[in-house]
């Protein structure tokens, strides 16, 4: 289903009216986690006035360490929800469990999956049922057949509005948090008819690499990139050193006007 062979043309998927696919390069950016509302909101203020289309923000987050900050669940959806609101920004936000589909279905724009449950089959037949565009992370030790085939979970549950996210695989090297497989965009969207975007900052895990990696991205071809943006990255309850601050903002602004044009996107 979502193999090229039998659907020739690029696939568009719109959430709430904006579009992500081979027309345009989306920018989805905002909090690795939901925290406070003021935090939210001002990360979406930040967002915007990088020229995102989309919120990110996790209410559910799934961490390594049982110990770490957990989210804030359904209060932090209804966080999000206020701030879809007052900035008019649609939400993308992950679901981490099965039965929690419908609950963060009833406040999302788009269900995002986490790379840790990129092989959670429950989850990815749920999200596929739940009538709301889906953004499937690539697991971290997924080849990328497995990873299509994940999407085939998704799509055999009647759900096409599929968006793939390259966010970094593990290998032996150490210098970044994970090795984002850049040559997956082009290899990805020979094989599948969905759009394919990059996560700049969970793949380097490092501020100072999330935008040359988001050129990169534009260059290979990837129809978006997802960013973690934090109004005060040293207090941040997740991931704090890689999101970017108000200073990185005119150049990732000024990379998501230009780029794209360069490689005749818009
Ligand atoms: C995230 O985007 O918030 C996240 C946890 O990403 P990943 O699943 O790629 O680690």
């Amino acid at each position: 289903l979502v193999s090229r062979d039998n659907h020739p043309e690029r696939s568009t998927v719109t959430v709430r009216g904006v579009p992500i696919g081979p027309d345009t390069v989306t920018l989805i950016a905002g909090p690795c986690a939901v925290e406070t509302p003021a935090q939210t909101l001002e990360a979406a203020k930040m967002a915007k006035a990088a020229g995102a289309t989309l919120l990110r923000g996790g209410a559910f987050k799934p961490r390594t360490s049982p110990y770490a900050f957990q989210g804030l669940g359904e209060k932090g959806l209804r966080i999000l929800a206020d701030v879809r609101e007052q900035t008019g920004l649609p939400i993308v936000t992950e679901v981490v469990d099965a039965h929690d589909v419908a609950l963060v279905a009833s406040y999302a724009d788009m269900l995002q999956v986490g790379t840790r449950n990129a092989q959670n089959f429950a989850l990815l037949q749920a999200v596929g049922a739940a009538g709301k565009p889906v953004m499937l992370k690539r697991g971290m030790t997924a080849t990328i057949e497995e990873w299509l085939m994940a999407a085939e979970y998704i799509a055999q549950r009647g759900n096409l509005d599929i968006v793939l996210c390259e966010r970094g695989i593990r290998t032996y090297e150490t210098a970044t948090r994970n090795t984002l497989d850049i040559s997956a965009v082009p290899v990805v969207q020979r094989l599948s008819h969905l759009p394919v975007i990059i996560d700049p900052s969970h793949s380097g895990g490092r501020r100072d690499l999330v935008l040359p990696l988001t050129r990169a991205a534009i260059a290979v071809g990837a129809d978006g990139v997802i960013i973690d943006v934090h109004p005060h990255p040293e207090q941040a309850l997740c991931d704090g050193p890689q999101a970017l601050v108000n200073g990185d903002l005119d150049e990732l602004a000024m990379i998501m006007q230009e780029f794209p044009k360069l490689m005749s996107r818009t």
